[in-house]
């Protein structure tokens, strides 16, 4: 029996595919906080070899235990140089510092800067400096960060000695010990690296690895996707063999059944790098021996050997690439991007940690920015009110003064006419003036807010107000790409295309 055409019961509906597959929702976005985030377009497909730093980049550190760690290293190391003991027994503020601060030696301050290098906050010891103080000090004169006054703390390695001098300014000065802040220090810095260079701390890292460093299941996978698509891989840290060995294998080793040791991850390992000389000086690549002395390398390079220090001229011969097709994976700023990128055409990717936390706090202030949008608008619109009704009294006092009628093409008033506008509009005037100082107030508060969000002490890391933080504009200034960790990469495609935004100047919002 045929199927009567005009009757649409007896047809069944043809589905096409497409319709099926186009009605389905939109396939889900990465989480902002696992998004690998480009400054600098960068095409993976143009990548031949992708190197690692290891410390803080495929290591994560458990950020306080190793501040803690390096605290009592250094603090039992000031009382030996006749720092007084009750240094031992306070308490140094972990959750105080962030990356991106400046220390100011010569005052005993600790300072975040904007990107243009304008000090927006500040604390001696832990109190926090006023606005006067901050523009007495700093706002008179441009500071000169670079010179050897300030010390710009740019590692998460270096944020326990900002705990420690924060906290030792706050109570020596309290006690009322006569204290050279510059001298406290370099103290400082002396004994945390003094506390590295004699084992103090990397033995007791290295004898509990589990407590100190995060273990991400995912890293194995990464590198291997890395690998899977042609792709060669190098290590390059500043980290010495035995330290690195042992880190590396904890991270690593036995984590892929195809990858028996660390060591067949990379096609390159080279360890004690000294970077930034690296990047800078023609030190002599030698070869790591066991158990005896380094020997000078020989060329071309061979996986399964371990290399040690060398420098970039010789490094980029024996990968047999150009630059600009090396991706570099480092997490300080200054050690592994910023000098990779200025002396060299390697593309850069800096590992932020923290970021993390920026971004969950990011989304939770969603709501104070929109609102914050509004009270700018706003607050344009009754600056726009307030210039008019201005020049309205200033037109109506002319008229008032010259005992004149208005201008041609205004309606001639009498006097009494003219003074009962010129009130109404001097009141108006102050009511826009109150709504203004409310939209002031309201601001300020929500930005108080947002700022508590980030951090209790600096708010966020990247930003300071309106502005990029100096942090944040050094990232965007070096780092191609920037993202919370490692294995993030395992989220796209080893052929990623990774666009910037498109940069957008202040005229252009309008
Ligand atoms: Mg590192």
């Amino acid at each position: 029996m045929s199927a009567d055409p005009t009757n649409r019961e007896s047809q069944p509906q043809l589905l096409l595919p497409i319709d099926d597959f186009l009605s389905r929702e939109r396939a889900p976005k990465i989480p902002a906080p696992s998004r690998v985030f480009c400054n600098r377009s960068l095409k993976l497909s143009n990548i031949a070899w992708v190197g690692f730093d290891m410390d803080y980049t495929l290591a994560i550190y458990d950020q306080e235990a190793m501040d803690d760690l390096s605290i009592r290293a250094t603090v039992d190391k000031l009382v030996l140089r006749g720092y007084p003991e009750l240094i031992k027994s306070i308490v140094h503020p972990t959750d105080f510092p962030v990356r991106g601060l400046l220390i100011d030696k010569r005052c005993g301050h600790v300072l975040k800067m904007d990107r243009y290098k304008f000090v927006h906050r500040g604390f001696h010891g832990l109190r926090e400096l006023s606005q006067e103080e901050i523009k007495e000090l700093y706002h008179a004169k441009k500071i000169r960060p670079a010179t050897p006054r300030y010390h710009f703390i740019d590692t998460l390695y270096a944020l326990s000695e900002v705990a420690c001098y924060a906290a030792i300014v706050d109570a020596m000065d309290a006690k009322g010990y006569a204290i050279d802040y510059a001298k406290t220090f370099t103290d400082i810095r002396e004994c945390i690296d003094e506390a590295h260079r004699d084992g103090t701390i990397l033995d007791a890292v290295m004898s509990d690895l589990p407590r100190y460093v995060k273990k991400d299941p995912s890293l194995a996978p990464t590198l291997h996707k890395f690998r899977s698509t042609g792709k060669k891989l190098f290590l390059l840290t500043n980290s010495r063999w035995a330290y690195t060995d042992a880190m590396m294998t904890y991270l690593l080793g036995g984590a892929m059944s195809e990858y028996p040791s660390w060591r067949n991850f990379f096609d390159v390992v080279v360890v004690a790098a000294t970077k930034p000389a690296f990047f800078q000086e023609r030190r002599v690549l030698l070869e790591h021996v066991e158990g005896g002395a380094a020997k000078p390398a020989t060329f071309p390079l061979e996986r399964g050997r371990v290399y040690v220090g060398g420098n970039l001229v010789d490094f980029e011969r024996a990968l047999g690439v150009g630059g600009d097709e090396i991706l570099y994976v480092g997490d300080h700023i200054y050690g592994d991007i910023l000098r990779s990128k200025k002396d060299s055409a390697w593309r850069t990717a800096m590992i932020i940690q923290e970021l993390e936390r920026e971004i969950d706090a990011h989304e939770a202030c969603r709501g104070d920015h929109e609102r914050f949008e509004a009270l700018d608008e706003t607050r344009a619109s009754l600056e726009d009110e307030l210039r008019f009704y201005q020049s309205r009294v200033k037109e109506l006092t002319r008229l008032l003064d010259a005992k004149q009628p208005a201008s041609a093409g205004a309606m001639p008033l009498p006097p009494p006419a003219l003074e009962a506008e010129r009130v109404r509009i001097k009141r108006a005037i102050e009511r826009i003036r109150g709504l203004l100082r409310e939209a002031e107030a309201e601001g300020r508060i929500i930005e108080r807010r947002s700022n508590l969000r980030f951090h209790p002490y600096w708010g966020s890391l990247m930003k300071e107000g309106r502005e990029q933080s100096s942090f944040g504009k050094q990232v965007e200034d070096y780092a191609c790409v920037y993202t919370s960790r490692v294995s993030n990469f395992l989220r796209y495609s080893p052929q990623q295309y990774f666009r910037s935004p498109r940069d957008v100047m202040a005229h252009e919002t309008e």
